[in-house]
């Protein structure tokens, strides 16, 4: 199977992401043992994270802008990061419909977001699916996330670029983005840059640009960054200009050693992150830990106990 990854089988790829998906103990073993063997080719992809509310453009702008990646002959990939799954039970990300044609584009591949999955199981899944794209050639690996907060921080954390997709607002309101996600943010796109929105998603992009002005420079990018700029999906305007930021942006980090230094990081990261959702599933494994929890929350929702005193006794339990 890792073979047929590395050769850019689509069919192996997406067998391989299902895999990584599985909560079954065999198939678990399995998928560790073929991301080890895949990530002996050191094959690298840009990976972009790209945010925004719903109804803002993602889809079309993800299929404008990844058509027009693969007209210039660039392997993308799109998976989706989509916490409302586990609730909901379906995918309002990366769903191949939303994407006909992209979809239909022989250089693209598209992996909606599985449903039931929590977002501890969101961030393992989608971490390995970008690295067995990574594997099987894809130059670009695009993660879709919904502006909810806790997803974006999660894929921030696992691309090299972080993009903001904003809508055209009126006056001088800034659609109330917290500042934690304009800090996230490496370029804020305001889309529907066109007809009867284009005077108001061009005042949009000023006021993002003075708002991004004021947030502390970063010391690992060049002058002018983070930047704000328009586009239009639609009309597919822009996107060329956004892609040249992008790369410009990318080839600054890399030329400054930032680029490798934030990979490392980020995968000490997914590794501490690993060992900690281990802990939690062993322990949650053994019946008599998981009857005391069960206890020891009971009382704490009945207010008979306090929480950080159950948890202190759940702890000692663990150290006996
Ligand atoms: P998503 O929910 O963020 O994926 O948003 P969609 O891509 O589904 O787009 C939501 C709506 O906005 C659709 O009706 C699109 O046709 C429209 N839309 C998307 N991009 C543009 C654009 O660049 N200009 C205009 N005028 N409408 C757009």
């Amino acid at each position: 199977m890792a073979e047929r990854i590395l050769s850019g089988e689509r069919r192996a790829l997406a067998r391989a992401i299902t895999l990584v998906e599985s909560g079954r103990a065999d198939h678990r073993a399995q998928a560790v043992a073929l991301l080890a063997e895949v990530a002996k080719a050191g094959r690298q992809a840009l990976r972009i994270g790209l945010s925004g509310t719903p109804g803002v453009g993602k889809s079309t702008f993800i299929e404008a802008f990844g058509m027009m990646l693969t007209g210039q002959g660039l392997k993308v990939a799109v998976l989706a990061v989509d916490p409302s799954s586990a609730r909901s039970g379906g995918s309002i990300l990366g769903d191949k419909t939303r994407m006909e044609r992209l979809s239909r584009d022989p250089l693209a591949f598209i992996r909606p977001s599985p449903s039931q999955t929590h977002l501890g199981g969101v961030a393992r899944r989608t971490r390995e699916a970008v690295a067995l794209c990574e594997a099987a050639g894809f130059d670009v690996v695009l993660i879709e996330t919904v502006g909810v907060g806790q997803s974006e921080t999660l894929v921030a954390e696992m691309t090299d670029l972080f993009i903001l997709l904003m809508a055209p607002a009126g006056g001088d309101e800034l659609q109330g983005v917290k500042r934690g996600i304009m800090e996230m943010a490496d370029m804020i796109l305001v889309n529907k840059a066109d007809g009867d929105l284009k005077p108001a998603a061009m005042r949009t992009v000023s006021d993002y640009a003075g708002a991004l002005r004021l947030l502390r420079k970063r010391p690992y990018d060049p002058e002018g960054f983070p930047k704000a700029l328009p586009v239009s999906a639609l009309a597919e305007e822009g996107l060329k200009s956004a892609w040249e930021e992008m790369q410009t942006l990318a080839a600054w980090r890399r030329d400054n050693g930032f680029f490798v230094s934030n990979r490392a990081e980020q995968a000490r990261n997914w590794f501490e992150a690993e060992v900690r959702e281990g802990l939690l599933a062993r322990l949650t494994r053994d019946p008599a830990i998981r009857a005391k929890m069960a206890r020891l929350g009971a009382e704490v929702a009945g207010g008979r106990m306090a929480a950080s005193d159950a948890a202190e006794r759940m702890l000692r339990e663990l150290d006996a």
